[in-house]
């Protein structure tokens, strides 16, 4: 078997134990074949002969390589910003005050509804790609500024449409549960009626939604009708997450646990008893810790309590015009460690591993293992806790998209002297014809 691709002298972050920095793998090689990864192990396990008859080989010289980074939680599709809510903010006001003054998200549906397809599409595009120019290969997408069917479908519509045209894969969330809209204002039984029978039924026969998601916090939605929603979800075969823990704590988590929830996320609020539950249902807790520093909160996600029930953490941007307008997945990483305290290994592997179990994905994606997709991400540096140390020094040299390289920033991929590896003249050969 011939390999497409083959990486060399690598330092290798495989993410296939928890945490993953730890086991850096020097002078490691990985091999891709029909946009898999075929083979990982150390460069002197492979004969002159596999380097040979590789399609093209690259020596890496000791940088680091991780899986592609995956942001497990954004709602990166919306119109219009909400910097004027920002300069409130920080002069005094709060986000639930904000948000009862008609701020907050109403004021992004505003603006969303009365966007375009397209306009939505070429607003979302530079914010991809700034996640993307950090490494991240996975992203999901919710809805969630519509909150009326037509404006939710299209949100879902541009999401999927941009994994088409984009490489990256986008995981999609139904998230009619945001908040209540204008129009059902006082009534949220009736708006999560109309998000139960009409909504998400047309979003679920459209095959739009991967998952379906929902605020459960002082301020959102009642476990109760929550509740409601889930079940619907679950009769159209669709697993669940829950925001949630937020600002309090309002039943969240064993709500989430109950449905086996993929994720929940937030959870500065959260009991003992709610991380026993998660942790026997095998529910991510999704730290977002972008909000927690826009809003200024003080109250932090009880991270020992998670490792002590080893509750799988992940950690993501919440990419969004109000409470996170962040497009640094890095960055957020680093506010994991700095604010929450997780350790650089946690915050890789939140990014990563957990990030795809945060999204089903756990079979394929977030590890460089044999089988999985070669979606792969090579840093200028040699150890991973520099990716989370270092702020704003643009690290990520190169990215590979389902074993096609989509990014070379350094070259890495093209010039004859880098792709040659040291002491194989046949590899050197072989790339310079091809
Ligand atoms: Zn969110």
């Amino acid at each position: 078997l011939a390999f497409d691709l083959l990486l060399l002298n690598a330092s290798l972050l495989p993410m296939s134990a928890t945490p993953g920095c730890a086991t850096a793998m020097r002078d490691g090689a990985l091999a891709i074949a029909n946009g898999r990864i075929e083979w990982v192990g150390r460069t002197d396990a492979l004969t002159d002969e596999q380097i040979g008859s590789a399609r093209q080989v690259a020596d890496l010289r000791g940088r680091c390589v991780t899986p592609g980074l995956i942001d497990c939680h954004t709602h990166l599709v919306y119109a219009g910003n909400r910097a004027n809510e920002f300069a409130m903010r920080l002069a005094g006001a709060s986000y639930l005050e904000i948000a009862q003054a008609g701020g907050g998200i109403r004021s992004t549906v505003r603006a969303t509804r009365a966007a375009s397809e397209a306009e939505l599409r070429d607003s979302v595009a530079p914010r991809l790609e700034n996640l993307l120019a950090e490494g991240v290969t996975t992203i999901e997408i919710k809805s969630g500024y519509g909150l009326d069917r037509d404006t939710e479908m299209r949100m879902l519509r541009v999401a999927r449409s941009l994994g088409g045209s984009i490489p990256v894969d986008v995981v999609t969330s139904f998230l009619g549960a945001h908040t209540v809209p204008e129009e059902y204002a006082g009534n949220p039984d009736r708006y999560i009626d109309f998000v139960c029978r009409d909504a998400l039924p047309a979003v679920a026969a459209a095959g739009l939604a991967d998952a379906v998601d929902g605020w459960v916090d002082p301020g959102g939605f009642t476990a109760e009708q929550i509740r409601r929603l889930f079940t619907v979800a679950r009769s159209h075969g669709l697993r669940v997450k829950l925001h949630t823990g937020q600002f309090g704590t309002v039943g969240g988590p064993p709500l989430a646990a109950e449905f086996e929830a993929l994720s929940c996320d937030h959870l500065e609020h959260l009991s003992e008893d709610d991380c026993v539950a998660m942790a026997k249902a095998g529910t991510v807790a999704v730290l977002l810790p972008g909000a927690f520093y826009y809003l200024r909160e003080t109250k932090k996600p009880p991270v020992d309590l998670l490792r002590k029930h080893r509750v799988p953490i992940a950690v993501s941007t919440d990419s969004n015009p109000g409470s996170s307008p962040i497009q640094s997945l890095l960055l957020t990483m680093n506010m994991a460690c700095v604010l929450f305290g997780l350790t650089p290994d946690e915050a890789l592997a939140g990014a990563t591993s957990i990030a795809a179990r945060a999204l089903g994905l756990q079979d394929r994606k977030g590890k460089l293992a044999s089988g999985f997709d070669a979606d792969i991400a090579v840093w200028d540096c040699q150890q991973g806790v520099e990716l989370i140390y270092a702020l704003g020094t643009r690290p990520c040299l190169a990215v590979i998209k389902a074993g096609r390289v989509v990014r070379d920033r350094a070259g890495l991929f093209t010039s004859d002297d880098a792709a040659a590896p040291r002491g194989s003249a046949a590899a050197a050969n072989h790339n310079r014809a091809s």
